[in-house]
Parts: structure tokens; C-alpha cells; sequence
């Protein structure tokens, strides 16, 4: 993602990472509507979209003792082609660009790559691995698979063992290996195919499917729609990681299942689950990091893969600004700024999720045949269909991350309404998400914005010989209306730079801002 805000700007980029390519496990399975509307500002929004299931599969979210037997709750969300329809006819928290896309980070990965070799400034290394790297006053040196590579700027996008992050002498701050029934401890992760689950369950099918028994939790989203999964559960004490091979991995899906179907392996991979981290530095000079690199997510909430992404929004624009001919500005020290405090936010909900989800605990009769297990069925169904709404409905968490008091924003002394994860109140008072707004025409108010400044006029719009600026007049009362001003200045990250009734002030403060 960095080397495409990079590259889309001309800044000469070397990605490098060692793997040979980009991910074959799934991982991330969750694209958030504000990572949606950034593939929708780079152009391939709907590239991202056709991706993962089939176009009519639901994204129910779906609990149940084991998938072949009781279904507990059930939380209802579209398919992606209902999203592209439904996304037009929504206000209030859901008034967006796009709606959220549930699909595995290996696909997704694709197009970010592909997108980014199309660029003539950038140049994608794998196999490619940085041993080491000194910073100079001018420049960074890299050895990378034992050649010399000379930059300006390094950032470390380079996971949970950033080296990078390591070399710098930043740690990691807050909690870690927190125990939880679930979700807090050694995971297993099995990417399989399982080819005959949509005959043989006895339910519709849902995006995730979360298993609720005392003898094997899990979750399994969906990968294809047609049979593979993405299946994560929590290792029992007396379970050795060293010692599960493929049978051993498949037995675990089974249990899952609740019937003896088929499971075939593709892939196997531990992790843990039960870290809130948050890195005590995100830049210094000429080296920053970004991604779990920065923070360490337990995935409830689905906000990491997406919390890496804004990093990577964040700093791609300013470093392209720094590069061209800012140095004087306060662009580069807004990063850390904006995306340290963003990220123990974000870790901090991640982690309520977490708690919510994994220290609820079946009861001995959850599968019993008998009145108290149909009780606790009850019970359980009650109290995870909240869970489910309160975890997968979350435009307050996505659209509501805010930059106050940072030196890339201009404050106009108002204050944003209150926060909270399940709604978002639209508002432009600078330093959050623009207002977005269907125009009469069928466009969105975010199509209008430039690649770079955007100067949204409700007012007389003035003339700016500004190349990095795009004027958009908007004689639009509605607009007006939503924005509580005749002008807002838009950063290129799509962030409300600053708002007010003068033009010449609003020029004035995008000198400022850019140094
Ligand atoms: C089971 C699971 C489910 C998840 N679900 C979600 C979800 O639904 N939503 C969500 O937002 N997030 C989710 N996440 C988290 C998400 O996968 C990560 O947050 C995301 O991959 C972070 O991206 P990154 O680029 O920062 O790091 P990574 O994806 O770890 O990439 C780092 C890269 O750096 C490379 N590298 C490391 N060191 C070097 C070196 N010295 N030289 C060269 N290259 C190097 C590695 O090869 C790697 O490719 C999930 C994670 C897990 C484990």
C-alpha cells in the first residue's frame, strides 16, 4: 500500500520483503469500509470487491455449537453485490463510499502488488531480505541479501519481529499474554479445503462461522465461498504445536464440524492471541515503521490488517510532500503524532472485543438434548448475537479515528460529538473523516476529491495555481449543511485539514501545513 501512495506520486520505491511472494495462508479476512474507500481513491475498489466469495454470498457472521449441529445466533450482513447497491440508499453511521468487503488479505495482496509493479518508480524485490541498516545524516544504507542499497527514507513494514523496529531500540508497550478461553493464547491456523460442507450443513451459509463447545472453539471464515477455510482455534494445555501434523490438524477442523467430513490441508501456522502492542516510537529521522511492525493485534474486530493500511495512507502523502520540496513542514513529525495514538485505540477496542468473545465460556450442557442444553443454547444465542452486532458492526471504530491536536491539522476550536464503536456521527470539524454525501447526480462526494489538496467550496471557490490542489465548487445547501461551514480543506488522505468561511484563510493554512 505504501509503495502505491509512493509510486502514484513519482517517489522512486524499493519495496523488498523475503518472502518469495505475497502471502498463501489467508490471514487478514475483513477489509473495513474506510480501507474500501482508500482502493476507491487508488482506483480498485471494485477490483478488491469481486475478489474472495461469490458475488451473492452472504456475509453472515454465524455461531453454533459445532457448524453440522446447533446454530446459536446468526448476524445478517449483505453480499457483496447487495453492498454495492445498498451502499447508495445509506445515511447517518453508514454514509459512505463503500460498505466493508469480507475477503481473505492473500487476495487482496495480489492487487496491491500488482498495482504497485505497474508503477515506473517502483521496483518489487521478494526474496529479498534486509540484514542490516545504518542511518547517515543524508541517507540510509541497507544490506539487503548482502548488497549495499543507498535511500532517503526506510520504513519498516516489516511485521511483528521488525527488525527495524528492533535495530531502532523501540519497544513494544502494553499488554501481552493475556489468557482467555479463547482468543488469548497459542492459536492454530489451518487453511483448508473441506469440499463437501455447503451439501452437508444444515444451515445457510455464512462468511464466519464460530464453533461455541467446551471441547473445540474456533473460527472459520469462508475463503472461496466454495469450500476452503480459513480455521483458527485455541491450543488446550495438554496440545503440543510440534507434535499436530496434517491428520492431527484435520481432526481439529472436524471436531469444529461436528461430522466426519473430508478436510483437506493446505497450509498450517501458529500465532498468538493476546497481545494489545502498541510500539513506544513509529519514527525518527529518516526511519519509520508501520504496521504490525508498530502494533500487535488479537484480530477480534478485524482492525489490524486495516490499522496497517491507514499507516501506510497516513505516511505515504507526507513523505511524497517531505521528498519533493517540504522539508520545513510539520508533515513528517505528524506521523507518529496521528498513528501512535490511533493505534492504542484501535488495540484497546481489539482487545474489549477479545475479551467479550473469549471470556464467555460454554456451560457443560451447551449440546445437550434436554431442556437445560436447549437453555443454554438460548442463553448463549442471546448474549452472541449481541457480541456479533457489537464486533461486526463498527463504523464508529472504522470511520471515526480522529488526528485533534495534530500539527497537520488546523483546529477550528469546535469539538467532535462523542465516540463510539457501533455509530459514527458524520462531522468536519477538522482532523477526522470527511462527511460523505450521495450528490444528486449518483456520484460520491468523494469522487470529486483531488489526488493530493482538496479545497470543497459551498462558498465563491477561489483561484489557486496549485497543482497539488484540486477546487471543487459545490453549490450544494446539503453539503453546506454536513460540513457547518462554506469552505473545508481536505488533506490527501482524505481528513478534514481545516474549515472555516474564508478562502484566503484556508489557502493560508495549506501553506502552513506544507512547510
Ligand atoms: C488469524 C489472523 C486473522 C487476522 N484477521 C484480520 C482481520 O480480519 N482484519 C485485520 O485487519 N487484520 C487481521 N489480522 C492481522 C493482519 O494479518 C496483519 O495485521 C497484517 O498482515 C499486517 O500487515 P504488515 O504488512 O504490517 O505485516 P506482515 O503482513 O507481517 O508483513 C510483513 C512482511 O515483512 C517481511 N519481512 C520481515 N522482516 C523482513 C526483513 N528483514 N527483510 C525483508 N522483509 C522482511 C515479511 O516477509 C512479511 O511479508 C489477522 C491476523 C491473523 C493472524
Amino acid at each position: 500500500m505504501l509503495a502505491n501512495e509512493l509510486g502514484r506520486r513519482g517517489i522512486a520505491t524499493v519495496l523488498l520483503d523475503q518472502k518469495p511472494g505475497t502471502a498463501f495462508n489467508p490471514q487478514a479476512n475483513a477489509t473495513q469500509a474506510r480501507t474500501m474507500e482508500h482502493y476507491r481513491r487508488l482506483g480498485f475498489a471494485d477490483e478488491i470487491r469481486k475478489l474472495g466469495m461469490p458475488e451473492d454470498f452472504p456475509t453472515d457472521i454465524a455461531y453454533f455449537t459445532r457448524f453440522a449441529k446447533h446454530e446459536l445466533a446468526r448476524f445478517r450482513l449483505p453480499s457483496s453485490r447487495e453492498a454495492r447497491q445498498l451502499i447508495t440508499t445509506l445515511a447517518g453511521s453508514w454514509s459512505a463510499a463503500e460498505l466493508p468487503h469480507r475477503v481473505a488479505q492473500k487476495f487482496v495482496e495480489l492487487v496491491l502488488r500488482r498495482h504497485a509493479e505497474r508503477l515506473p518508480s517502483v521496483t518489487v524485490r521478494y526474496a529479498c531480505r534486509v540484514n542490516a541498516f545504518q542511518v547517515h545524516e543524508s541517507h540510509v544504507e541497507a544490506d539487503v541479501n548482502g548488497q549495499k542499497i543507498r535511500t532517503a527514507y526506510l520504513v519498516g513494514a516489516d511485521g511483528p519481529r521488525s527488525l527495524v523496529r528492533q535495530k531502532m531500540s523501540w519497544r513494544y508497550a502494553g499488554e501481552t499474554g493475556v489468557a482467555r478461553d479463547f482468543v488469548g493464547g497459542r492459536m492454530y491456523a489451518v487453511y483448508c479445503r473441506v469440499p463437501d460442507f455447503y451439501r452437508e450443513i444444515p444451515h445457510p451459509p455464512a462468511w464466519m462461522n464460530v464453533s461455541f463447545n467446551r471441547e473445540r472453539r474456533s473460527f472459520m471464515p469462508a475463503v472461496d465461498g466454495r469450500g476452503e477455510f480459513a480455521f483458527h482455534t485455541q491450543l488446550k494445555p495438554h496440545e503440543d504445536e510440534a507434535a499436530i501434523d496434517d491428520a492431527g490438524a484435520a481432526a481439529m477442523v472436524r471436531q469444529a464440524i461436528g461430522a466426519p467430513l473430508r478436510v483437506e490441508v493446505l497450509a498450517r501456522d501458529t500465532w498468538t492471541a493476546g497481545h494489545a502492542l502498541v510500539a513506544e516510537r513509529f519514527a525518527e529521522g529518516r526511519v519509520f515503521i508501520a504496521g504490525d511492525a508498530a502494533h500487535l493485534f488479537t484480530p477480534t474486530g478485524g482492525l489490524g490488517y486495516n490499522t496497517a493500511v491507514e499507516d501506510a495512507v497516513n505516511l505515504g502523502w507526507k513523505l511524497a510532500a517531505v521528498i519533493k520540496g517540504c522539508p520545513g513542514s510539520p508533515l513528517l513529525e505528524s506521523y507518529e503524532a496521528e498513528r501512535k495514538a490511533l493505534a492504542e485505540r484501535n488495540t484497546a477496542y481489539a482487545r474489549k472485543f477479545a475479551d467479550s468473545l473469549g471470556n464467555f465460556q460454554p456451560v457443560a450442557e451447551i449440546e445437550d438434548e434436554t431442556p437445560a442444553g436447549e437453555a443454554a443454547r438460548r442463553h448463549a444465542g442471546e448474549y452472541l448475537a449481541a457480541h456479533g452486532r457489537a464486533e461486526f458492526n463498527i463504523p464508529g471504530i472504522t470511520f471515526g479515528g480522529r488526528y485533534d491536536g495534530s500539527p497537520a491539522i488546523v483546529s477550528d476550536g469546535s469539538s467532535p460529538p462523542p465516540e463510539s464503536a457501533n455509530t459514527y456521527v458524520p462531522t468536519a470539524c477538522p482532523g477526522g473523516r470527511p462527511p460523505h454525501l450521495w450528490l444528486p447526480d449518483g456520484r460520491s462526494l468523494y469522487d470529486l476529491f483531488g489526488f493530493e489538496w482538496t479545497l470543497l467550496c459551498m462558498g465563491e471557490a477561489p483561484a489557486a495555481d496549485d497543482s497539488n490542489l484540486k477546487v471543487v465548487p459545490l453549490q450544494n445547501g446539503a453539503v453546506r449543511d454536513l460540513y457547518g461551514a462554506d469552505y473545508a480543506l481536505i488533506r490527501p488522505d482524505q481528513i478534514v485539514a481545516w474549515r472555516g468561511n474564508d478562502a484566503r484563510a484556508a489557502l493560508r493554512a495549506l501553506e502552513k501545513l506544507r512547510g
